[in-house]
């Protein structure tokens, strides 16, 4: 019989090795922090990797990088996913971050000195801890999905790869937001699709003369108006529609549909009482976070993180990659750095703080 491992005891862990994760990694390194990044899937950039095969992102190569590594692609072109999921993989090893990959962090527990951490097969302890698992966590399906036929073929967006993946037949997508959009766009080549929108948003074009969008967000400062600001409150409230509009979608074909409000058999109903027989449906109706492995009094409240810019009420607690967590750059790849760097400034300050003559082992020692 092996014996058990000992904890491993580390200042500071990263739980979570996306873009927010690795952004969180680099700033620490920066401030001289010996930290661990825990990464549930077995390889990064997984996430990525794993949404639709068509996707090409919204946001430009020049508003992609994490900070100290360009995105390896010239300005004005929109990357794949997967060209997203290799910077990814090739930043961590480019500044050689400590990443243990197939490491889900199953519990998280306050102790007297900091946090245990369980994954299953080993228990951490740190003084700080960077929650870093992403804003699109749980596929969230309507209850009212239970009310389809078997032979209805359904799938969430999460799930959804490419059109021949899927029966034929005629198609209803559910959810106006971007990937709703483009998922109905995408079908509309091959079948007769139907989209329903509950919420209708406001929809721009991914170039406006000459510039990206982003390039205007940004010189306008819109990018970085704080969350907690009038205007702030205002633009969270709506989500963007951004390269896909109405107008593109009916020309191809998509015909659109109210809020869904009824099911039966292989029937879907909408708020105007017009209906709609399906034989596939694809839900692209957001995620739930999923944060049940957080056992720490005082973070969560009605299943919401309760932070101020990912800062929790729980001293050497952090969040980061939340929607909206300071600014509508929070969860996007080229402008999470900011927050990162906020929160590894505060994580130095309070180590500083908490450590003054202590002397802990770090992940080199350890390994
Ligand atoms: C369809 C779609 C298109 C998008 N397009 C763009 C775009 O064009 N441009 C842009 O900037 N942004 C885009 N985004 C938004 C955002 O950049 C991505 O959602 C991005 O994946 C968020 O990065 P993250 O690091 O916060 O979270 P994730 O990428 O979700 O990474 C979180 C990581 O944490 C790990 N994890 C989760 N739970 C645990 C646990 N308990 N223990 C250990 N590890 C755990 C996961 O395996 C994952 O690797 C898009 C999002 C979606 C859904």
């Amino acid at each position: 019989m092996t014996a058990p491992l000992e904890p491993f005891d580390v200042d500071v862990v990263v739980v979570g090795g996306g873009q927010a994760g690795l952004a969180a990694a680099w700033h620490l390194r920066r401030q001289g922090l010996r930290f661990l990044v825990l990464e549930a899937a077995g390889e990064l950039g997984h996430t990525w990797r794993t949404r639709w095969e068509s996707l090409r992102l919204f946001t430009p190569a020049e508003h992609d990088a994490l900070p100290g590594l360009p995105f390896p692609a010239p300005a004005g072109t929109y990357p794949g996913k997967d060209a997203v999921a290799e910077y990814l993989r090739d930043y961590a090893a480019a500044f050689a971050l400590p990443v243990e990959l197939g490491a889900r962090v199953t519990g998280l527990r306050r102790t007297d000195g900091g946090f245990q951490l369980s994954t299953a097969d080993r228990t951490y302890v740190a003084r700080q801890v960077i929650v870093a698992t992403g804003p699109f966590q749980t596929p969230f399906v309507p209850p009212l999905s239970a009310g389809l036929d078997d032979s209805v073929l359904q799938l969430h967006s999460a799930e959804y790869r490419s059109p021949d993946a899927l029966p034929e037949g005629p198609t209803v997508v559910i959810g106006g937001g971007n990937s709703g959009f483009q998922i109905a766009l995408e079908l509309a080549a091959t079948r007769p699709v139907d989209l329903s929108v509950g919420s209708a948003y406001p929809a721009l074009p991914q170039r406006l003369l000459g510039r990206s969008l982003f390039w205007w967000l940004t010189r306008s400062g819109l990018m970085r108006v704080p969350v907690d600001s009038r205007l702030g409150r205002r633009l969270q409230a709506r989500e963007t529609l951004i390269g896909t509009g109405r107008r593109g979608l009916q020309r191809a074909g998509v015909r659109f549909r109210p809020r869904l409000v009824d099911v039966e058999g292989r029937t879907l109903r909408f708020a105007d009482g017009s209906s709609r027989e399906a034989s596939v449906v694809v839900w692209a109706t957001g995620y739930r976070f999923h944060h049940s492995w957080i056992d720490v009094p005082g973070v969560l409240r009605d299943g919401r993180v309760v932070h101020t810019r990912g800062i929790t009420e729980v001293p050497g607690l952090y969040f980061l990659g939340l929607p909206w967590q300071s600014t509508r750059g929070s969860a996007l790849l080229g402008f999470v750095a900011d927050d990162a760097a906020h929160i590894a400034a505060r994580v130095a300050r309070t180590a500083a703080g908490m450590h003054s003559g202590q002397v802990l082992r770090s992940v080199q020692d350890v390994r």
